[in-house]
């Protein structure tokens, strides 16, 4: 029987390549996907995850260009094989107050976090559409849902991603396809780790559990989600926050 074929954006990255490796350890053929240019950097990521016993496949896009994007969806379909399960991860930060934040510094949010995020979509859903079935996950944040200090941008494009995935769930679900959203709270990933570390204890002194999330505790949603036991879930948002914040 062939695999299902899963395609993970920013599926190097600190969350995407655990999203990625559940997804083969639940027997998945996986498209990781990068936006960097470097391929040497790819290939040694490749070849650590080989060695740990997971073969991943490496696309190169930009999420922020259409073009990319459809080039990319048209040489995964025609030379792995249909994509079932799209996990929209890709996504970048530039914090800053509103009244510092230059034009560059919101377009380049804006456009990988949600424009990304219509480009994979629009693309991978008309393959979708033909076949009656699909899974789409996109990956937002806890700071779409209440905004954060330091990050309109952030905050504004995750949001969004929210909007998107309820209208999208609604117009796709007579056809076989599931629209969801997770909002993870603080991971410790490299994003994270960046983030001065006096603030970094002050964010983790407000979460309920006291402690950051795994990779690996979004992954597990993720697969959840792609899975056939998530087949009457769609158009939800499911918190992985550890009490960060609750709402219903
Ligand atoms: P990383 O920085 O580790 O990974 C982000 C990935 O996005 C990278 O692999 C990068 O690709 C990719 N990417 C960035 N820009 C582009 C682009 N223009 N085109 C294609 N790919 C691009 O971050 P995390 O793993 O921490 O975050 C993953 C997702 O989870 C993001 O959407 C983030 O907003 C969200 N999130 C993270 C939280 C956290 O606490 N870490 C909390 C809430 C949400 P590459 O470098 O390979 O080119």
């Amino acid at each position: 029987m062939s695999q299902t074929v899963a395609l993970v954006t920013g599926g190097l990255g600190g969350i995407g390549t655990e999203i990625s490796r559940k997804l083969v350890e639940q027997g998945y053929l996986v498209v990781a996907t990068t936006f960097n240019k470097e391929i040497e950097k790819a290939d040694e990521w490749q070849l650590v995850q080989k060695e740990a016993g997971f073969d991943l496949l490496v696309e190169e896009a930009d999420v922020t260009s259409f073009e990319a994007c459809a080039d990319m969806v048209g040489r995964i379909e025609k030379n792995v094989g249909p994509i079932e399960v799209l996990v929209n991860c890709a996504g970048i930060t530039r914090d800053s107050f509103l009244k510092n934040m230059d034009e560059p510094m919101w377009d380049a949010v804006l456009s990988t976090n949600l424009d990304g995020v219509f480009n994979m979509t629009k693309n991978v859903l008309d393959f979708m559409l033909t076949r009656t079935h699909g899974r789409i996950i996109n990956i937002s944040s806890v700071n779409g849902q209440r905004g954060q200090f330091g990050q309109t941008n952030y905050s504004a494009a995750k949001a969004g991603m929210h909007g998107f995935t309820m209208a999208l769930s609604q117009e796709v679900a007579r056809k076989g396809i599931t629209v969801n959203s997770i909002s993870p709270g603080y991971i410790a990933t490299q994003m994270v780790m960046k983030i001065d570390e006096e603030i970094r204890n002050d964010l983790v002194a407000q979460i309920p559990m006291q402690r950051m999330g795994e990779p690996a505790e979004i992954a597990n949603v993720v697969n959840f989600l792609a899975s056939s036991d998530a087949g009457y879930i769609t158009g939800a948002n499911i918190p992985v926050n550890g009490g960060l914040f609750t709402s219903f």
